[in-house]
């Protein structure tokens, strides 16, 4: 048998960090990466043979659970008539009607039309071009804690890997181009209303998570979304809503549809001018979207001069798994995942409590985290001033008990349809210790 560790000293030798994606590395929790061969529903498995319930889910897009029967079929069945053809099919557009149809409430939604891409990365990246190239204008305002992706004017005081190393930003980007992203608290509308006072003229436009999930899970104050739509459409810019980690995940029409249809309070009323989709709506499969106002939408190419492409953008393998996925995602899945939810984070919380360990639960719809303070955190700073130390002993009681917790204080869990009793039942026996840990640092 190989082990994890020869795995990952093989694996560091020929890839940056042994990893494709930095968080993944165990950076910040220390250890050695779980390399997995095999998952199933609520379960991975290691190349050691270990079988672990999976609070990460692959980072959202197995909602369902992993290797869902109905998805894994629809990509074989796909699979069996071509990989990619780099010309349009029938299920691009299905797809697209689907995304339409269900991010909507009472037949009104901000999704006109819909461009298909294959990472959130490229989503956000070819949203802020398009906010660009329509207004004419050069700002951008995103939030410190935020993640959207990695492309170059999204990089600053990111969330997500960014947050877990560390890291202010990234070398490797120009001064000029950092200098026309505003980084801005998150929460804080009068620092919004004062970076539009100043530069009204040149914002083209405000991108925010729709649920800030890339810095722990941290929820929008009541209203904040609204608010920032009023703002930017009393400015002429536009406002981008990333819900690339809650599209799909935390209700049928994600996070804006929580609160356009007030399941969420004080949040009805108000639609972005963009919105972008990534990991559920490609069901595991490289897949992502934009979409928004028809208007704005037909300013990319080929209607319009705002340039934007992809050899495997719509393949027919990703589409086959976001149709199937979205379809299979019914209203009894998102009440089972609020439940489980529920469950996990009242026993996390009790379980830190008995050991007297200072924390807050931090949710939004079925995501949820936990900040080791005990004054619930608004922002980045807030989040940044918790014990970050306790995190890391705290997984690897997990890890040690079988459960595989995101690698990061910084980073959501993720419940799937497939966490049954059973499942469920080896996350609460495992938490006593775990919280023992944590307690001890
Ligand atoms: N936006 C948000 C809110 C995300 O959570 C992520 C990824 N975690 C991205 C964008 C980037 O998506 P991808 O990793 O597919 O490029």
């Amino acid at each position: 048998m190989t082990t994890n560790d020869q795995l990952f000293g093989r694996a560091k030798n020929a890839i940056p960090g042994g990893v494709n994606s930095p968080v993944r590395a165990y950076g910040s929790v220390g250890g050695t990466p779980r390399f997995l061969v095999s998952a199933k529903g609520a379960y991975v498995t290691d190349a050691e043979g270990r079988e672990y319930v999976d609070l990460v889910a692959s980072w959202g897009p197995a909602i369902l659970g992993h290797a869902h029967p109905g998805t894994v079929e629809a990509v074989q069945q796909a699979a069996a008539r071509g990989l990619s053809f780099g010309a349009s099919t029938p299920g691009e557009t299905e797809l697209a009607e689907l995304v339409k149809q269900r991010v909507s409430v009472d037949g009104d939604g901000p999704i006109e039309k819909l461009r298909m891409v294959s990472t959130g990365t490229e989503a956000t990246m070819t949203a802020i071009r398009l906010a660009r190239g329509y207004t004419g204008r050069d700002l951008l305002v995103k939030f410190a804690g935020h993640y959207h992706g990695h492309s170059d004017s999204l990089l600053a005081e990111a969330g997500s890997g960014v947050a877990t190393l560390a890291m202010p930003g990234s070398a490797g980007i120009t001064a000029e181009t950092a200098a026309q992203t505003l980084v801005l608290p998150y929460n804080d509308l009068d620092a919004v209303r004062r970076a539009f006072d100043e530069h009204s003229e040149r914002i083209a436009a405000v991108i925010v998570e729709s649920a800030a999930a890339n810095m722990g899970v941290l929820a929008p104050e009541r209203g904040f979304n609204r608010a920032l739509a009023q703002i930017t459409q009393s400015h002429g810019a536009l406002l981008i809503v990333d819900e690339v980690l809650t599209g799909f995940r935390v209700g049928s029409a994600g996070w804006w549809g929580l609160e356009a249809s007030k399941v969420v309070p004080d949040g009805a009323g108000w639609k972005p001018d963009l919105i972008t989709f990534g990991k559920v709506i490609g069901g595991g499969m490289p897949l992502a979207a934009l979409g928004g106002r028809r208007e704005v939408m037909d300013f990319l190419a080929p209607l319009g001069p705002v340039y934007q492409a992809g050899t495997l953008s719509g393949n027919p393998l990703a589409v086959a798994a976001g149709i199937a996925t979205l379809r299979a995602a019914t209203p009894s899945v998102y009440e089972s995942l609020n439940r489980t939810a529920s469950v996990i984070s009242a026993a996390t919380s009790d379980a830190l409590s008995a050991e007297g360990v200072a924390h807050t639960v931090q949710r939004a719809g079925n995501l949820f985290s936990f900040a080791f303070t005990d004054t619930a955190p608004r922002n980045y700073d807030d989040v940044r001033a918790q014990d970050v130390f306790r995190y890391a002993p705290f997984f690897h009681a997990m890890l040690d008990a079988g459960v595989t917790l995101p690698p990061s204080v910084f980073e959501a869990w993720f419940v799937t349809a497939a966490h049954d009793e059973r499942a469920v039942g080896r996350i609460l026996d495992a938490l006593p210790a775990a919280a023992k840990a944590a307690a001890a640092g």
